[in-house]
């Protein structure tokens, strides 16, 4: 058996894909002692962990296919995210209109009646505020049927939370590269091969320029390929028997458009065919409709297409007191879920749950795949894919420790504070909020600079530098639209103001 040259730097793990499994893995293998790799050919959250429907959910309608272990999980996971990320993840209120046609009130009911206590039978406390049956008409006092037809008369409330999924995928790797580990944005996996019991494998820096050799070679001792979408076809640059398991890739499109309501709660709503459809408020202004389940060949770039425009305008605005067009949608996107092909045939029936496959050929290096998943369970993932890999690792820490906060995190109380010391260090109160919801602690080091011109109480100039020098960001996009959705919320002429001023920063 040869061993790894000296000459090339050796880590414990390589992971593939800074999506938040990827990042999510790094942070807890870095927390437990291991060297850390993980290398993203494009941007942390480049993918499908930018485009999700931004709950942290444990997905009520997934009862209907008895999934109650990954509901569970998702659920008790919910109460632990609230605490990892509070400044990224907030509680947030589902009102179900009742349609006596669609679903019976005695199965929401007793849907419902599971969805408040699964979590909690694994132990976790559940603190979010139980589901109730409400009336939908609008009175002072009243306000569940908001921007709801007035045919809508009776629902039900339930709780679930909201996250920055870009920025929790950020905020991870964040907090692995604080505990070691080596994070390489623009960087990908060309090639691996098991030589005994470590890998040989070739990394190409895809942002390299002139002369300097993009190529690089590394050992590691395992790899895991949390590629996302890609899952499957990394394995053709990964020297290893082909494995029987499948991916299915299924799009999922959603539209932002004016806030139609001005409450703070969401909806579900219920089409005829059984899919559910979310209209959730997205920032202050916008409200985020969606999702839809399209199999697809083209997983690199998705794009949401006419029919799909239809199918939420149409389904909205069987709801909406106010009509919905085309003409409302400030912006629109689409993500492809790398789903574990379990041989269902129906798109919205395939488990969203994970699936870890070890594989040791000859008793050689471990590769571990990870296929499906949640951004809710992404943490729970982690933790099942350390477990895996820890008998090839005997000086890693066993136990399991990620659910202590993020190091940006805080308690709610904390966050808070912080928006008022940054009030008095002269921030207007919508920047200040804003800051400390997207950086959370972080907020902190980055106020006490210069600020620069500060762009519709949205963005300044000393967030530039702090994103390129701290979150891997190197294009407008990595900042205005990953890292901050400035794009969304400031104005068409600050945003020309900010793009030049990112041109200079980066030059
Ligand atoms: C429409 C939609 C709505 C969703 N809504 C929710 C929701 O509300 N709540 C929830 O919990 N979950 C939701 N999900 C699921 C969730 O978004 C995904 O499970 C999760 O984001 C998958 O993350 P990932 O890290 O596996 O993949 P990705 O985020 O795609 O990351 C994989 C990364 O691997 C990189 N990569 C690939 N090949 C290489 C290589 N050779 N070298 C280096 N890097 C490589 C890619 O560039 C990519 O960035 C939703 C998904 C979709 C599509």
């Amino acid at each position: 058996m040869s061993h790894p040259t000296r000459e090339q730097k050796t880590y414990d793990l390589l992971v593939v894909g800074g999506g938040i499994n990827g990042a999510g893995i790094a942070r807890d293998a870095a927390g437990r002692g291991l060297s850390v790799l993980l290398v993203e050919k494009d941007d942390l959250a480049a993918h499908t962990s930018q485009w999700s429907s931004k709950l942290i959910h444990g997905g009520l309608r997934y009862l209907e296919q008895y999934e109650f272990r990954l509901v569970g999980e998702a659920l008790a996971e919910r109460e632990v995210l609230l605490k990892v990320a509070p400044h990224l993840i907030k509680p947030l209120q589902f009102v179900l209109p009742h349609e006596p046609h669609l679903r019976p009130k005695l199965m929401l009911r007793a849907g419902l009646f599971l969805y408040d206590r699964l979590g909690g039978w694994s132990g976790q406390k559940q603190s979010l505020p139980k589901s109730f049956a409400t009336s939908l008409a609008q009175s002072p006092d009243q306000h569940w049927g908001a921007g709801l037809k007035s045919q809508f008369v009776d629902g039900f409330v339930y709780s679930d939370a909201q996250v920055n999924d870009a920025r929790l995928v950020v905020e991870n790797a964040k907090d692995a590269r604080a505990r070691g580990a080596d994070i390489r944005v623009g960087t990908q996996l060309v090639r691996a091969a098991r030589i005994g019991d470590y890998w040989q494998a070739t990394i190409r820096g895809t942002q390299s320029q002139g002369a300097h050799d993009p190529f690089e070679n590394i050992n590691a001792r395992a790899i895991v390929n949390a590629a996302g979408p890609w899952v499957k076809s990394l394995l053709d640059n990964i020297d290893t028997p082909e494995t029987k398991e499948t991916v299915k890739h299924i799009k999922g499109s959603h539209i932002i458009v004016p806030r139609v309501h001005d409450r703070k709660h969401a909806y579900i709503l219920q089409n005829r065919d059984g899919r559910i459809v979310f209209v959730i408020p997205y920032f202050e202004r916008f409200s985020l409709i969606g999702t839809t389940d399209v199999p697809v060949t083209d997983f690199a770039t998705p794009q949401i297409s006419e029919e799909e425009t239809d199918y939420l305008l149409a389904l909205a605005n069987s709801y909406l007191a106010k009509s919905l067009t085309r003409k409302d949608i400030v912006s629109s996107y689409a993500g492809v879920r790398p789903l574990y092909d379990d041989g269902d045939s129906n798109p919205s029936e395939i488990t969203r749950d994970y699936t870890l496959k070890l594989d040791t050929h000859n008793k050689g290096a471990p590769l571990l795949n990870i296929y499906g998943g949640k951004i809710t369970t992404y943490r729970k993932l982690a933790q099942h894919a350390i477990e895996k890999l820890l008998p090839f690792f005997p000086h890693a820490t066993p136990s399991s420790w990620t659910h202590q906060p993020l190091q940006s995190g805080a308690t709610a109380a904390a966050l808070r504070a912080l928006k008022g010391e940054l009030r008095g260090r002269g921030l207007t109160q919508g920047y200040a909020h804003r800051l400390v919801n997207r950086y959370g602690m972080a907020a902190d080091a980055l106020a006490n600079k210069d600020m620069g011109e500060v762009f519709d109480e949205t963005f300044s100039e000393a967030e530039i530098g702090h994103l390129r020098d701290n979150e891997w960001a190197n294009s407008a996009q990595s900042m205005l639209q990953r890292r901050t959705k400035t794009n969304l919320l400031a104005t068409p002429q600050s945003l020309a103001r900010i793009h030049v001023a990112i041109s200079a920063a980066l030059r």
